[in-house]
């Protein structure tokens, strides 16, 4: 599978995506992931990304498209990948295309994930993080705590509340989503590679895209 797995934060793409990648080998590429462990390497990268993750803004493109370029063109990605939180603005989706025409990939869909606003607020309040870089295992205080309270059931690292997961960033996450990211639905829609996925279960979604890409 070649997909672009598109949806607010809190959406369940990280979530969607790893189950996606038990069936056929895909990659999961999340470009937080990826982020969030270049700023705790203190990377040149993480240096240039940490104030604008911290603030809830999003990176600048070009920086993207760097780590994007060279990452798509690993190994691991030729069984296929999925795209979770990029692109995440129309010049991101512009400059994915080209890149992909250039290096010779054909996607097969982006999906909309599609969550009402309240059910995505309630979870990322409640959103818990594996704070090893290397696992980033998530929970949630309410419906998926930690077997032991605070300590990751993979790695057994702690497992915290994310910097960009205040009340105050959140909202400014959410809003940036909206204004940046939502018409990315539009473009892919123009495109003829949009499926759009109304449900709050991963499973139900993970059914939809299987469907909806005929595997
Ligand atoms: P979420 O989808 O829950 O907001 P992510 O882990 O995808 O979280 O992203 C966390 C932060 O990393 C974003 O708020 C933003 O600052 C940065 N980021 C991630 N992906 C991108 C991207 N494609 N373009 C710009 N910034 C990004």
């Amino acid at each position: 599978m070649k997909l672009i797995l598109l949806g607010a934060p809190g959406a369940g793409k990280g979530t969607v995506a790893k189950e996606l990648t038990k069936l056929d080998g895909s990659v999961q590429i999340s470009t937080g992931d990826i982020l969030r462990g270049a700023v705790q390497a203190g990377t040149e990268l993480g240096k240039k990304a940490d104030g604008f993750m911290k603030a809830g803004d999003l990176v600048p493109d070009d920086l993207i498209m760097g780590i994007m370029e060279e990452r798509l063109q690993e190994d691991d990605c030729k069984k296929g990948f999925l795209l979770d939180g990029f692109p995440r603005t129309i010049p991101q989706a512009e400059a994915l295309k080209e890149l992909l025409t250039r290096i010779d990939i054909e996607l097969d869909l982006a999906v909309n994930i599609d969550v009402p606003r309240d059910v995505i607020l309630d979870r990322l309040t409640t959103r818990r993080t594996c704070s090893n870089t290397d696992c980033q295992a998530i929970y949630n205080v309410k419906s998926n705590p930690p077997k032991v309270e605070g300590k990751c059931d993979k790695c057994g690292s702690p497992v915290i509340q994310r910097a960009d997961e205040t009340d105050e960033a959140i909202s400014k996450r959410l809003d940036t989503y909206n204004e940046k990211t939502a018409p990315l639905v539009g473009f892919y829609e123009k495109e003829g590679m949009l499926l759009t996925v109304t449900a709050t279960s991963s499973e139900e979604v993970v059914k939809s895209i299987q469907s909806g890409i005929g595997k």
